[in-house]
């Protein structure tokens, strides 16, 4: 496994492999991996002839009031993990080295990225666009892989790569979970052990949803409010939004007629979590 620090030695290296013909997988993160981002690293491994991951906490995308100097880092750790994992490249870019002066150019989805969780972080998913947008021009991989957990950041990378003609398929790849069900992510080492107990509410509440909406209740209020009685009645737990969605485009939904997802957000003791399930009416 060849680690880079800069775009130049990375593209020069990828460049190589690219003219005889070879598929690339890239697989973006912001690191602290675990069980999620190696199932992405596996998936990636599967269906190219080259893995690379990209370690990069994007400023861009926190609000100044948000976790990014919080937000847990641990290098040593994930390159030994990736080089077990049969990774071929890892781009760990400084800030300096992605923004070397400031950005004139963006990238917003509207209203894509305003709605949901754009509204409890707007900005968000402009800085998560640019930076991925900006990762696909220096990687210019064949696929890249990206997971269900964030559903909304799936659903905007696609519609971004729709909309401006990228040539990368984009992979969407199931959310791993913890034994009890709470959804994989590098925030839970923050959890206390109190906290960690509460946060399975979250997963437990989208099961029960989406149980219902798979019985043939098709009223989303009304599975809304169950949904909404059963976390707020968890204490610690600070629920920020709750909805059902158009699968495809995360549009609202009323009358479940259609596959939607279940999206929630919310905090838990200091940290936000989110969680989404899929689920099809009867
Ligand atoms: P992050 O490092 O949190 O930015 O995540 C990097 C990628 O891993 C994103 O595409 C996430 O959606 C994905 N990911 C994070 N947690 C999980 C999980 N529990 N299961 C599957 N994919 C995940």
């Amino acid at each position: 496994m060849e680690r880079y620090d800069t775009i130049d030695a990375l593209r020069a290296a990828l460049g190589r492999a690219r003219q005889t013909g070879r598929s690339i997988g890239l697989v973006p993160t912001m690191g602290y991996l675990h069980a999620g981002h190696l199932e992405l690293v596996r998936r990636a491994r599967a269906e190219n002839d080259i893995t690379v991951v990209s370690i990069f906490v994007n400023p861009t995308q926190f609000a100044p009031s948000e976790d990014f100097s919080t937000y847990p880092r641990d290098m040593e750790r994930d390159l030994a993990l990736l080089a077990q994992s049969g990774v071929d490249a890892v781009f760990t870019p400084g800030v300096e080295e992605m923004y070397p002066q400031p950005l004139q150019t963006t990238i917003s989805l509207k209203p894509l990225g305003d709605i949901l969780i754009g509204k409890v972080r707007p900005g968000h998913f402009s800085g998560v666009a640019t930076v991925v947008a900006k990762l696909f021009n220096i990687v210019q991989p064949t696929r890249a892989y990206f997971g269900e957990k964030d559903f909304q950041q799936l659903t905007v990378i696609r519609r971004m790569v729709d909309d401006l003609n990228v040539p990368v398929e984009i992979v969407g790849v199931p959310t791993v979970r913890e034994v009890d069900g709470l959804a994989m992510s590098s925030r839970n080492v923050r959890l206390s052990p109190q906290d960690r107990q509460a946060a399975r509410v979250l997963s437990k509440a989208l099961f029960e949803g989406a149980a219902m909406i798979e019985a043939g209740e098709s009223d989303a209020a009304g599975i809304l409010a169950k949904m909404t009685a059963r976390i707020v009645a968890e204490p610690g737990v600070t629920l920020r939004s709750l909805d059902i969605c158009d699968a495809r485009d995360l549009a609202p939904v009323e009358t479940i007629d259609r596959p939607v997802v279940v999206l929630v957000t919310a905090e838990v003791g200091p940290v936000l979590l989110i969680d989404q399930r899929e689920a099809r009416p009867a």
